[in-house]
């Protein structure tokens, strides 16, 4: 019988390519492995056509040069309300999946010993399946070792603070391994403990805990305090913490976008000289979409700064995410024709990992998604950090405290980022007389560096795969399917 294993990623298509990412190194150490990727059908409102569509592409391509990849997509589900905050939505689409779930590891399992079970935390519901069936689980965390050692150390700060982050203010959070955070930059979805989400939040913490072991999209020398933390076990003080498998940086691998169009933009990076384009790209949800106020500053930041750059815009919220926004409504009157010469603006989509390996890019304004983030270390990219939603906030913490490779934009109580605050951040960060932009500059480059040592035969990554690939191959436990 084939030996099998099933990858199970959430909605996002962040998490789809770093899911897939994993699959293909998996065949690299194993290449006799089946392996079967869930899809989760859904209608979300947070993800446009475009999006769609590309990540249909996306797939048809994988399938097609991986036939040892096969794609399961999970019948579509009916009557979830599309209003619910996104993560809930995360969380309950797959729990709503349990049933499809379960019949379709049954199947696998007629016709292949399944080996293991790799799910996304935002899966998290299918973990008791797993588990029923006496399946080895393991998570895939596709965001940092510092989100994880937060994830797992949640149940320790329930139990040790009697209020929610959104009550406590600035009050300052310590963590094994990471900066204090001030409570106010907790992910949104567990800033009120009497949610429906900060529950799931905590189950998942829980059943990871309890799982087979966990991957995690990073490598050591990015994390190293957090990733010690984790496998000194202080994360999880009340018991055992699971086998911590650094496995990254997984990123889309460039010209695999399975999307065939012929990009305007990187036509015009060609055209520009080395590290002179500062990009800004803000992720792939269309969730915290810009208001039309913001957009506005964002233009007349970037033109006041007299830098070359290369943005993507999409339109302030609207009931249709696929309208294509009109630039000369929403940018200031002459905008474009006056920044013609230096800059570039994308409607909706770029290829952001070709972008950011590309050698005209000197500098990103991201949401600090960790795939982006991932991304413009791998093309050794300095950022500006400028969270908008989920752990993006306590990413921004991270990467400008601890990491050293983003400098951070600081909104103001509303929530808006002036045009002045863009400027200034966007001249620290290009301008090659910046102090702060140089010192962020060397850092990202020497990570570039050790992201290549480190998914390289005998790098800390690549043994951390083999090793977890061989433990699967080489596993004798069964499936009671
Ligand atoms: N992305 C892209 N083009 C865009 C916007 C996003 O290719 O215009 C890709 C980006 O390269 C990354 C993913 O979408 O791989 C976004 O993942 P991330 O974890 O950064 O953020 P999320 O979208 O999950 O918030």
């Amino acid at each position: 019988m084939e030996k099998a294993i099933v990858l199970y990623p959430s909605e996002g298509r962040g998490h789809l390519i770093a899911m897939v990412e994993l699959g293909k190194l998996i065949l690299k150490h194993h290449p006799s492995f089946s392996i079967t990727i869930f899809v989760l059908n859904t209608h979300s409102a947070s993800t446009a056509q475009h999006v769609a569509s590309s990540t249909a592409q996306y797939i048809a391509a994988i399938e097609a040069a991986t036939p040892s990849i096969t794609f399961l997509h999970l019948p579509p589900i009916s009557g979830v309300p599309s209003t619910l905050f996104p993560p809930e939505l995360m969380y309950l689409v797959p729990r709503l999946n349990n049933p499809n779930v379960h019949q379709a590891l049954q199947t696998i399992s007629h016709t292949s010993k399944l080996k293991a079970f790799v799910i996304d935390f935002f899966c998290d519901a299918a973990f008791e399946v797993a588990a029923n069936l006496s399946i080895p689980t393991y998570y895939f965390f596709t965001s940092s070792a510092s989100s994880l050692a937060v994830f797992l150390y949640l149940p320790t700060l329930h139990k040790n603070l009697d209020k929610s982050f959104k009550d406590l203010n600035h009050m300052l959070i310590d963590i094994p391994g990471l900066p204090s955070i001030p409570a106010s930059d907790m992910s949104k979805a567990t800033s009120d403990r009497s949610s429906k989400v900060y529950e799931y939040f905590l189950d998942s913490a829980t059943h990871m805990a309890k799982s087979n072991g966990l991957l995690v999209n990073t490598f050591e020398l990015l994390e190293r305090n957090a990733i010690k933390a984790l496998s000194d076990g202080l994360c999880v003080p009340d018991g055992p913490t699971p086998p911590i498998f650094c496995i990254g940086p997984l990123i889309l691998s460039c010209n695999q976008d399975g999307d065939d169009h012929q990009y305007e933009c990187l036509n015009w990076l060609n055209s520009q000289p080395s590290r002179s384009v500062v990009f800004l790209c803000f992720g792939s949800m269309g969730l915290e979409l810009f208001s039309a106020k913001q957009l506005r500053e964002m233009a007349v930041g970037l033109e006041n700064s007299g830098q070359r750059f290369l943005w993507v815009v999409r339109n302030p919220p609207t009931d249709n995410n696929d309208k294509e926004p009109d630039l000369d409504e929403l940018l200031p009157q002459g905008f474009l024709e006056r920044t013609k010469d230096r800059g570039f603006v994308v409607k909706q989509w770029a290829p952001q990992a070709e972008v950011l390996s590309h050698g005209s890019v000197g500098g990103f304004v991201t949401h600090c998604g960790w795939n982006s983030v991932l991304e413009a270390v791998c093309g050794g990219v300095p950022m500006v950090a400028w969270p908008l939603y989920a752990e993006q906030k306590m990413n921004r913490v991270v990467l400008v405290k601890e990491l050293k490779v983003a400098l951070a934009v600081n909104e103001s109580e509303d929530g808006l980022v002036s045009a002045a605050e863009l400027e200034k951040r966007v001249r620290e960060l290009m301008e090659s007389e910046s102090e702060a932009g140089k010192e962020v500059r060397e850092r990202v480059s020497g990570m570039r560096d050790a992201a290549v040592a480190a998914v390289k035969g005998g790098g800390s990554s690549h043994v951390a795969l083999a090793k977890v690939a061989e433990l699967w191959f080489t596993s004798t436990s069964t499936s009671t399917c």
